[in-house]
């Protein structure tokens, strides 16, 4: 049998790491700066995250939701209080897309109605909002047909208004950062009428913070930074640090009933684990604030770079945009300087996406190589 090849590859084969180092099957040494798509948070084969994986693979990993599990209690409890989200319930899943195809889900179920708003450019995973991710309506068409997608351009609030006041909204999806689409983000101002709009009209707010949580852009959630309260957030990526874990933070005043959603493998002890190890190394190494630190020094040194346009992005959720495609840039980083870094959907954009544990002495590194890539 062969894959179905939807993935181009760099030819380059992982087969071990440490950190932000990954060594390839010829021993050559790669620097991470891309996390496997914002995944890696606290850098590969963290040994706390492996300590904690491999004790709890002693005992059970897996067992289904018809029965008690502690550590999903447990990991409640922490996320709350480190989020500072202690007024939302957790419900488990697997990956950024169930997260948000449960979220939506929710909207429906609270609201009765159907129709979902997303932005231009953004990203949900492949769900019934995947329609946002593509100008290509028919590759990433809704899964549900009943479920119609409105794109509507981040900071348009007039267009925004109207469609949300034609009143068969159920949910209005937002990323307070732009991952897959290029590191664009809605202003304050924006995202606050966002809100109020939503509350008004009796609209779900969720929070896609899949890309841009635990952390990573310097607060512990993205829309963290302007003031806002969302009815419901999702996450995944650096929650698991490559292990496949998501979930949904739901409002105290959204009700839960049973049946109302449901996952086999979601919240297994082993995500439950994984999600646990992640939170306490971000407290105990202060990963968060090292992020805010370690992203203002990258904003200095791109600074320093006549050929960067638009430096984008909070924290290490950060992007170099440049006056041409940097599809050619990337293989050079990759190929002859022996650096991972990511793309976006704006082709002009480099992706930036590091271990929150980095620091300055690897930037420079980045940096660097940039410099004599970019000769
Ligand atoms: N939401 C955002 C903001 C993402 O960036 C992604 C993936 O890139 C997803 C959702 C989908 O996550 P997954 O690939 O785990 O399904």
């Amino acid at each position: 049998m062969n894959l179905f090849d939807v993935y181009p590859l760099y030819n380059v084969t992982p087969v071990s790491a440490e950190g932000m180092v990954v060594t390839d099957d010829k021993g050559k040494e790669y620097w991470d700066f891309y996390g496997g798509h914002a995944v890696i948070s606290i850098g590969h084969s963290h040994p706390h995250y492996i300590k904690r994986l491999k004790a709890q693979l002693d005992q059970i990993g897996f067992y289904s939701n018809a029965v008690k599990n502690p550590l999903q209690e447990q990991l409640a409890q922490k996320l709350g209080v480190l989020s500072d989200c202690p007024d939302y319930n957790l419900f488990l899943c697997n990956s950024g897309a169930e997260a948000n195809e449960n979220a939506l889900k929710i909207a429906s179920f609270q609201t009765g109605k159907s129709r979902i708003i997303a932005f231009k450019n953004g990203f949900h995973g492949r769900t019934s909002a995947a329609v946002a991710a593509t100008d290509n309506a028919s590759i990433n068409a809704p899964i549900n047909q009943q479920q119609k997608v409105t794109i509507v351009p981040l900071d348009q609030l007039e267009t925004f208004q109207k469609e949300i006041e034609k009143g068969d909204v159920c949910a209005v999806i937002l990323e307070a950062i732009q991952g897959v689409g290029g590191l664009d983000e809605p202003t304050t101002a924006f995202y606050q009428n966002v809100a109020r709009l939503c509350k008004a009209n009796q609209v779900i707010l969720i929070a896609d913070e899949v890309q841009s949580g635990f952390g990573r852009s310097g607060k512990f959630f993205a829309f963290q930074h302007h003031g806002i309260q969302p009815d419901v957030i999702s996450i995944a990526k650096g929650m698991g640090n490559g292990f496949p874990v998501g979930g949904v933070l739901i409002h105290n005043d959204i009700p839960a009933k049973y049946g109302m959603l449901g996952t086999t493998f979601g919240g297994n002890h082993l995500a439950c684990t994984a999600t646990l190890a992640v939170l306490e190394v971000l407290e105990q190494e202060n990963l968060i604030s090292n992020a805010e630190r370690i992203g203002k020094y990258f904003f200095e040194k791109a600074a320093m770079f006549p050929q960067v346009t638009k430096i984008k992005g909070r924290g290490l959720m950060l992007g170099l945009e440049f006056d041409f495609e940097v599809g050619e840039l990337r293989k050079k980083l990759i190929y002859d300087h022996r650096i991972f870094t990511g793309g976006a959907k704006n082709k002009k954009v480099l992706r930036i996406l590091p271990a929150l544990n980095i620091k300055e002495a690897q930037i420079d590194i980045f940096f660097n190589a940039l410099k004599k890539a970019l000769r």
